[in-house]
């Protein structure tokens, strides 16, 4: 299937998507403005338990950020994800959690400002599924360079408009991506606006 024809699916601003996808897959994340990050989760589908682990795939790669042609791996070690290309600068992020209630309480938002965390929970309960914890994201064109004395400054993505990476499943999993809803820092962009993203599943077999 050409990437013409390819259907786009939207990933609504400041709300989740899951995409239960099989081994082999691949989900194409199109960044359509350039500036809206997005947490990315994987789950082994036949055990919840069995999450994409950032530590883990930082211990396995001895890089803080995967870059095109890197496995990420489960909490058990096992290949979940990998990232087959990236047509970014490769400016991601695996240190930060996801944002949820508590930061947007703790910048002063009103109640009921939305999450990358609820988003997550909702995606998940849309498919009936219920965890409860939350791993730490991929941040996916998050931009949060460390400095030499190891401070993390939340910078703007470096991602133009039409940028995307290809994941393609390792196993039968279901991915979550959270379009994230921060609009006080400049974490999605200079305008603190979140955007809407844009994914397509190429099922195994089907390029
Ligand atoms: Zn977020």
């Amino acid at each position: 299937m050409s990437e013409n024809t390819m259907a786009l699916h939207k990933i609504p601003a400041r709300h989740g998507v899951v995409v239960p996808v099989s081994r082999r897959d691949e989900i194409l994340v199109v960044n359509t403005h350039g500036t809206q990050v997005l947490d990315t989760w994987a789950f082994n589908r036949d055990d919840l338990g069995e999450h994409m682990s950032m530590e883990h795939t930082r211990s396995r790669l001895s890089r803080l950020t995967p870059m095109a042609g890197d496995t990420l791996y489960s909490s058990r070690r096992n290949p979940i994800l990998s990232i087959v290309e990236d047509t970014s600068p490769g400016v991601h992020d695996t240190l930060l959690c996801a944002c949820n209630a508590e930061i947007y309480r703790e910048l002063g938002c009103a109640e009921g400002h939305r999450s990358c965390e609820d988003n997550l929970h909702e995606a998940l309960a849309s498919l009936g599924l219920e965890i409860p914890f939350t791993p730490g994201p991929l941040n996916l064109f998050m931009n949060v360079p460390v400095d030499a004395e190891g401070c993390l400054q939340r910078a703007a993505p470096r991602s133009q408009p039409g940028d995307r990476v290809r994941l393609r499943a390792e196993m039968e999993a279901i991915v979550v991506f959270s379009a994230c809803p921060q609009d006080v820092t400049p974490i999605n962009g200079t305008e603190c606006t979140p955007r809407d993203a844009h994914y397509s599943l190429v099922p195994a077999g089907d390029e």
